[in-house]
């Protein structure tokens, strides 16, 4: 069959994408690898929408949860993954869970009943020249196909490795003990500083050696990001300075919240740990160099004994992980096109986002994005005060691009409501969100179903 839309990848993204064209009568050839005799390293089957590890799409709640305020726009938009996500739920208290087999066969099912989306099973192994393309091949896209990305994008500007810091609400950070500045005031007061006396470091440094890590799974041990991104527990293992030398180095850095009349510009602390502001709305900042494989609850635990974290909220903690993803800021257009070839669009993980609902949520925008290329609407990307716009506006252009590492929803990624008090702030959003989701599903010129 001719088709429009050459869709690489029928993971979550890409089936999702698929489906939003293929219901328009659109018509798509959606290229899927495994089945023809290839498998990347986590999947284990041929099914479309595989499920890698969990069998949870997380909250459902979308009064409170930025994912679960996720799920309720993209059911709004009649998604393929929220339609089949409910064929196949499990009990799972206020989340969502799926039994995967029964999701994975319900996205296959569906898909194949649309007579204008061809399921071929076959790799493609370099980006198409011309015709619109989506690109959903994800976090293990295969090796020549990605060449071809590098080939297209320059080799700087795909990521094969995740190495997450972990990233903090800007407003649950006490600066009556960290400050701004930069290290010798060279440039602007660009950092924030989380100051730590002897005592202090000495027994965060042995948290770090005791903390509970992660395991690399085989196919992630024994990789090259090592060299340029080691996670600070393997730092730390290397000698009890290594950290004061690295990453929490304290010269330079004048504590105006230890001045003395001796030192009126205040004093350096034993070690420093700086955060570095990571989106443009401000509301994000990102722990310098502070990429690690320690458990998440441990990692809340002992980041919360830093001076000025105590009540820390995380946005995203850190990580390490095998994980294909494209300098999106930088690369893509508010519309998800490759700038440099405006015919390949990509969609899910790869894009930096985080999360089979994100990934998910991303394709569902490329493909409606595509779909209003094709029928000549113009389809107006959702306002950034919801969630999915938030998500979108982050990966096209908001996030700082020289530390952009993947992300998940959340609602630091939302222009802030300066007057709401910080207990009702989730709330708040999700009132603005639904209002505003409500209204522009009203007023764009709708992509006709
Ligand atoms: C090991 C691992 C565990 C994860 N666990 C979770 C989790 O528990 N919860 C969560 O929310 N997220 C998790 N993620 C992150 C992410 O949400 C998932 O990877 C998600 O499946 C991404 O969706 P996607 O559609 O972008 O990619 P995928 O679902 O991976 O789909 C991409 C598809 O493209 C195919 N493909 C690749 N290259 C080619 C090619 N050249 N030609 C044709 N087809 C190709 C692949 O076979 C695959 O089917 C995990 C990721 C990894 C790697």
């Amino acid at each position: 069959m001719a088709h429009d839309v050459h869709i690489i990848g029928g993971g979550l993204a890409g089936s999702e994408a698929a489906w939003q064209l293929g219901r328009r009568g659109i018509r798509v050839r959606l290229s899927e690898m495994r089945g023809a005799g290839d498998m990347t390293p986590a999947h284990q089957g041929a099914g479309l929408a595989e499920l890698v590890c969990s069998n949870s799409f997380r909250s459902d709640d979308d009064e409170k949860n930025a994912v679960g305020l996720l799920h309720h726009e993209m059911r709004r938009l009649d998604s393929l993954v929220m339609r089949a996500g409910e064929k196949a739920r499990v009990p799972a208290g206020s989340a969502m869970a799926v039994d995967r087999e029964v999701f994975s066969a319900e996205v296959e099912r569906e898909l194949a009943a649309l007579p204008s989306v061809e399921i071929v099973r076959e790799r493609i192994d370099r980006l198409p020249e011309s015709g619109l393309t989506i690109v959903a091949t994800g976090p293990l896209t295969a090796a020549a196909l990605a060449e071809s990305i590098v080939g297209a994008t320059g080799s700087d500007r795909l990521a094969f490795f995740d190495a997450i810091a972990p990233i903090v609400h800007r407003d649950s950070i006490d600066m009556s003990v960290c400050w701004m500045a930069a290290r010798w005031d060279k440039g602007g007061k660009d950092y924030i500083n989380c100051p730590m006396d002897k005592e202090q470091y000495l027994a965060f440094h042995q948290g770090l050696l005791e903390g509970e890590k992660g395991e690399f799974k085989e196919w992630e041990a024994n990789t090259p990001y090592f060299e340029g991104c080691m996670p600070i527990e393997v730092m730390a293992e290397r000698g009890v300075e290594t950290l004061r030398f690295g990453p929490m180095k304290p010269v330079g850095l004048d504590n105006p919240h230890w001045a003395t009349a001796e030192h009126p510009n205040g004093r350096w602390a034993y070690a420093v740990v700086q955060l570095r502001q990571d989106n443009k709305l401000g509301t994000l900042w990102n722990m310098v160099g502070f990429q690690t494989k320690l458990k998440h609850a441990e990692q809340v635990r002992l980041f919360r004994t830093i001076p000025g974290l105590e009540n820390a909220e995380f946005a995203r903690l850190g990580g390490l992980h095998r994980n294909t993803f494209l300098n999106s800021p930088v690369l893509l257009d508010r519309q998800l096109r490759l700038k440099s070839a405006a015919h390949v669009r990509f969609a899910g993980q790869i894009t930096g986002c985080e999360g089979y609902v994100e990934s998910a949520a991303v394709g569902l925008v490329a493909g409606l994005m595509t779909a209003g290329e094709i029928l000549g609407s113009d389809w107006a990307s959702p306002p950034r005060t919801t969630a999915m716009g938030a998500l979108l506006a982050h990966i096209t252009g908001d996030a700082e691009a020289e530390t952009y590492q993947p992300m998940n929803v959340n609602f630091g990624l939302f222009p802030p409501l300066a007057e709401v008090k910080k207990k009702q702030r989730k709330e708040a959003y999700t009132e603005r969100a639904k209002a505003e989701f409500g209204q522009w599903l009203g007023a764009i010129e709708r992509v006709p179903a």
